[in-house]
């Protein structure tokens, strides 16, 4: 496994391997590897001849108030674990690597970005878009690897590979979650030992209005009820926005039909945790 800091090294290495033929799968990450991130690597091991790896804490996605500075980071680990999965290459630069100097060009994501996240954490996705372009043009992947526990990213990511015409094959792949269902992330790791205990309530809560849908439940309203009901009552966690809207065109619904999304962010004492469930309706 080789470890890359520099955007020319990158790039001659990544020559070398189209000149060979390689397929190039790559998945990016902001490091603190967990289990859900082994999945998305394991995956593009399976399906490319070589994997790249990026560890990357993006200071663009973060807004002012944000975590950037206490986001969890153990470089040393993640190369153990990436070793692990027989990674062929990390691309580990510096945020002076990456952005020199005041840019003369960003990415401004003009869809599906005024919900959720998009609207709590303003300008967060131009910074996801402006990185992942970058990315993309230095890694130039076969296939890039995408965890559905970032629903709306993976909606982003979609609109831009398909208007930027990436020939790049967007992979989902599905949340992996602690035993007690509380979805892996690498800020969990903050989450006060009382937060911890409270935070199951996330995915309780998110069962409930799937099983609500299931015995026949349609009215958004009522089940978004259902949801903020259960995390107030289990839990101190402020809710920042519970939300059932399409999938993926994010689009509120009056009832629910197709493809739908319930997607939660509840701030705790010192970390925001998000997460989703998607359904397909009968
Ligand atoms: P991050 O390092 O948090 O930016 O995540 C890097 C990639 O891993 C993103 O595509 C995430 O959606 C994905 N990811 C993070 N947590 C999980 C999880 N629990 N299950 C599956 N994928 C995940």
């Amino acid at each position: 496994m080789k470890v890359v800091t520099t955007i020319q090294e990158m790039q001659s290495e990544i020559r070398q391997l189209k000149e060979k033929g390689h397929s190039i799968g790559f998945v990016p990450t902001m490091g603190f590897l967990h289990e859900g991130h082994l999945t998305l690597l394991k995956k593009a091991r399976q399906e490319n001849d070589t994997v790249v790896l990026s560890i990357f804490v993006n200071p663009l996605q973060f807004g002012p108030k944000e975590d950037f500075s206490t986001y969890p980071r153990d470089f040393e680990r993640d190369c153990a674990l990436a070793e692990g999965e027989k990674i062929d290459y990390v691309f580990f630069p510096s945020v002076k690597e990456m952005y020199p100097g005041s840019a003369s060009v960003k990415v401004v994501v003009e869809k599906r970005t005024d919900v959720l996240c998009g609207k709590s954490r303003p300008g967060h996705f131009d910074g996801v878009a402006t990185v992942i372009t970058k990315l993309f043009n230095i890694i130039m992947p076969t296939r890039a690897y995408f965890g559905i526990k970032d629903a709306q990213q993976v909606a982003v990511i979609d609109g831009l590979i398909s208007d930027f015409n990436f020939p790049i094959e967007l992979v989902a792949v599905d949340i992996v979650r602690e035993q007690d269902g509380l979805a892996k992330s690498s800020r969990n790791v903050n989450l006060l030992p009382e937060d911890r205990q409270q935070a199951t309530v996330l995915y309780k809560s998110l069962q409930a209005a799937k099983e609500a849908i299931f015995h026949g439940e349609r009215n958004p309203v009522t089940l978004v009820n259902l949801i903020k009901e259960m995390i107030t009552s289990e839990s101190k966690g402020e809710i920042d926005y519970v939300d059932i809207f399409s999938y993926p065109e994010l689009k509120p619904l009056e009832e629910l039909n197709d493809r739908i999304i319930i997607a939660l962010a509840v701030k705790f004492t010192k970390v925001r945790l998000i997460d989703n469930l998607i359904i397909n309706i009968n």
